[in-house]
């Protein structure tokens, strides 16, 4: 600072970079090449002819200097330009000086117990960790039409945005609620859902309760507690609310993705299984109805033991879990599930358990050394009679396999190890079912009632909650599919606010400046791409019996010709990817086995044999996701579903999102504590950074995030500047006309549509208010 004579506050014009001069810009863009080693060194930028040219000149020396420090700070480093993120320095560097600014900005608002920011139209959310008084029902009043500026920024805000919006131009919408695990993703969706059903003013208070219970249910089976968050979603979900065209809400259909199945036989120090286990198990000891439903009374199951809970009493006596319990099945209910159903998951849930605790022991043998054998029949029996089926055929199917060698069936004997890794499989594939088939359920019982939408296909909103980029010390299988889920929805969110735009722009005949953004799109073709890409070879290698980890590396650094990938170590199973928000590195270690997560046939066909008609359900066809499901890969060898589904199923929704309009949430973790009233800036600022959200705000401020054909802005607008009774001409001169009566400057008209900044369609929907 005193070298360049920095002042402590940042200039205003530092706020809004676009203000700089064109000299300016153009001097950056000449210093910043995209090629690294073309860079300049700090004294060569020190010496160059505009530096060198404005020295002196005060208020110019004001706007540059700090960024030429902040330059500096980042990105020099071992005398070379470098952007740590690998984003073009241009954007990396005007995103650097305003960050200061919004990071402020959140945490002046945020010790007012004002935890919303608008940043452009787009809205942080900082997690208070405490509950503040802004829910109420007069606070969601408050934002029913209301203009933006008119109350303190909220998430009721972007409901009210988003639902307006729906109604007035007919278009479908998205929200895209973004941030790490414990940011406040999960609680912005429900507050977005319950604002939604205020707004779509249900005429039927059932169908009201049954959306608002939606959530709940599917957190139960899909929420766990976590060292990060006792309520994290260990899946992606899509919510969508459906209208008529009128706006009233109709019904809701509900997406899942890529949910953690391995949690069910497995968890790490420190953390829980899904809640439902814990509930059912307080609740049940409630009912006196454990024995029913075979649980054990004394041991906790083995799938439940961990530090939190030694003895079983634990999680009977547990209130919270009790109330939890009654809570769910009033869910069940209230959604519409019979009491039969209800039965059937309870007893599902429970085989599970019953099947964590089964044991094996090897039997050795003068001729078979590694045969196994149940060594607890009684969990067994149990989990068979659960399950309705036959205790020695699921024995059997544990015990031992089929291999069909040249047209004769012979059957081999399983090893401890893989009856061990059979029986996981088969949990994980009953929970992962279970879950699917309660969310098909659900999408069956909210679907939207043909006489009640009318014969509108009517309109919806969709609110995407999905777990956020994940970078740990030690990144396995789960956090390569989350950061590929991840990638994805950056995909879209570039498309969205420039690829589109810019499209846009040049069809309608309107300048656009040229939009400069990191484009993911060679990252995503390294992981999708056939045959050649990740996921494709991940495939291959796991339909070879004899191919370990190691191979699987191997192929990986054979095949991937792309800068994105490489390996540090030729021995062993790490590799990295350079993903859009940083580099990451895995380790391969128990890929082939998680991707393969294959369910024996034998064990298929032993399930379908079941009496039980929801266990038959479950295993006779693949479930037919509605909408779009899972993400990534899982391709065992008995499913059906078509691999190209699969791995493109996040795109296929995102495609579906693109066709209405977004809005963007981001939710900021302001400390790793949970602490109330604790802001690490630090902390704040790495969120930032990785979701380019100063970046974004910038092109929405720049560009124009409202474009409304001709006829609908007329239609909705024309009172502001006609009568009642006028029926003026769809042209460009009537909506300048319209424009120009509402004062307004800045907009553009292009071919078929008008082109507004969001502040404009803010105004003008004020002006058309005070006229009806
Ligand atoms: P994520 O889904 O991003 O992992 P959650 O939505 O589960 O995070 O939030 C984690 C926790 O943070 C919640 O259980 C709650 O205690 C707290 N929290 C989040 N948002 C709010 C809020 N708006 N008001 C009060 N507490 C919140
Ligand atoms: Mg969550």
């Amino acid at each position: 600072r005193a070298l360049f004579k920095i002042p402590r506050n940042p200039p205003p014009t530092l706020q809004q970079p676009e203000l700089w001069s064109s000299e300016f810009n153009d001097f950056i863009n000449k210093c910043l090449t995209k090629d690294y080693e073309k860079r300049p060194t700090v004294s060569s930028l020190l010496q160059h002819d505009f530096i060198k040219q404005i020295e002196g000149k005060e208020n110019v020396l004001q706007r540059i200097l700090p960024a030429t420090l902040a330059l500096n700070a980042v990105m020099f480093s071992n005398g070379k330009w470098k952007s740590s993120s690998g984003r073009p320095c241009r954007s990396m560097f005007l995103f650097f000086l305003h960050q200061n600014t919004v990071t402020e900005q959140l945490q002046k608002g945020y010790a007012k117990d004002q935890i919303y920011t608008y940043v452009g139209d787009i809205l942080i959310a900082v997690n208070p960790f405490r509950n503040v008084d802004i829910y109420s029902s007069q606070h969601s009043k408050l934002y029913i039409g209301a203009k933006r500026t008119a109350n303190p920024p909220h998430i009721f805000a972007v409901a009210d945005i988003g639902y307006q919006s729906m109604v007035t131009y007919n278009s479908d919408q998205c929200i895209v609620i973004s941030g790490e695990s414990g940011a406040g993703k999960t609680q912005s969706a429900h507050l977005l859902v319950q604002q939604l059903t205020v707004l779509g003013k249900a005429n039927n208070r059932t169908l009201q309760e049954k959306i608002l219970q939606v959530n709940n249910l599917v957190e139960a089976f899909g929420n766990a507690g976590t060292i990060i968050n006792d309520n994290s979603s260990r899946f992606g979900k899509y919510l969508e609310m459906k209208f008529t065209c009128g706006g009233t809400v109709v019904g809701a259909q509900i997406s899942e993705y890529l949910l953690e199945k391995s949690r069910v036989v497995h968890q790490a120090v420190g953390e829980k299984n899904f809640h439902i286990f814990y509930y059912i198990y307080a609740g049940l000891a409630e009912k006196k109805k454990l024995a029913h439903y075979k649980l054990p009374e004394y041991r906790p199951p083995r799938y439940l033991q961990n530090d939190h809970f030694r003895i079983v009493q634990d999680f009977m006596n547990n209130s919270f879990y009790k109330s939890q319990f009654e809570l769910i099945e009033q869910c069940f209910k209230v959604i519409g599930f019979t009491l039969e159903e209800l039965g059937s998951v309870y007893s599902v849930l429970a085989a599970i358990l019953n099947v964590g605790n089964i044991e094996f022991s090897a039997v050795v043998s003068e001729h078979m050394i590694d045969k196994s054998n149940i060594s607890n029949p009684v969990a067994l029996e149990n989990c068979a009679s659960l399950l309705c089926i036959q205790a020695d055929e699921l024995q059997e199917a544990l015990t031992s396999h089929c291999v069909v060698t040249r047209g004769e069936t012979i059957i081999r004997p399983n090893t401890v190890e893989k009856a061990t890794d059979v029986r996981d499989a088969m949990a994980k594939a009953l929970y992962g079912r279970l879950f699917s088939w309660i969310v098909n359920r659900i999408n069956t019982l909210l679907k939207p009632d043909k006489h009640l939408s009318g014969n509108d296909d009517g309109l919806n909103i969709g609110i995407l909650d999905i777990f956020g980029f994940e970078n740990f010390k030690k990144n396995s299988f789960e956090q390569l599919c989350i950061n590929i889920a991840n990638e994805q929805i950056q995909f879209y969110f570039n498309q969205h606010v420039f690829a589109w735009e810019q499209n846009e722009y040049l069809y309608e005949g309107v300048d656009a400046r040229v939009i400069e953004y990191e484009d993911n799109r060679p990252l995503l073709d390294m992981f999708l791409q056939k045959p050649m890409g990740l996921l494709s070879l991940l495939d291959e290698e796991s339909r070879f019996p004899q191919a370990t980890d190691q191979t699987l590396v191997e192929k990986f650094e054979d095949n991937l010709k792309s800068k994105y990938f490489w390996r540090p170590k030729r021995v062993d199973l790490t590799f990295g990817i350079y993903h859009y928000a940083g580099k990451v590195l895995y380790n391969a270690s128990g890929f082939l086995a998680k991707n393969r997560d294959t369910l024996p046939a034998d064990i298929v066909l032993l399930l379908r044999s079941s009496e039980n008609n929801l266990i038959r359900q479950l295993v006779t066809h693949p479930l037919t996701k509605t909408g779009i499901a899972t993400v990534v890969v899982f391709l065992s060898s008995f499913s059906s579903l078509d691999a190209d589904h699969c791995w493109y199923s996040l795109m296929d929704l995102l495609s579906k999102m693109v066709v209405g309009q977004p809005h963007f949430v981001r939710c900021i973790k302001p400390n790793n504590d949970r602490q109330a009233n604790k802001f690490d800036k630090e902390k704040v600022l790495v969120q930032l950074r990785y979701t380019g959200i100063l970046e974004t705000a910038r092109i929405r401020r720049q560009g124009y995030s409202h474009r409304i054909l001709f006829a609908n802005f007329i239609k909705r607008y024309y009172l502001i500047c006609y009568k009642t009774n006028d029926d003026p001409p769809v042209s460009p001169e009537t909506c300048a006309a319209i424009l120009e009566k509402a004062h307004l400057d800045n907009w553009v008209l292009g071919k078929t549509k008008v082109f507004l900044k969001y502040y404009h369609v803010e105004q003008l929907n004020l002006m058309r208010k005070e006229t009806v």
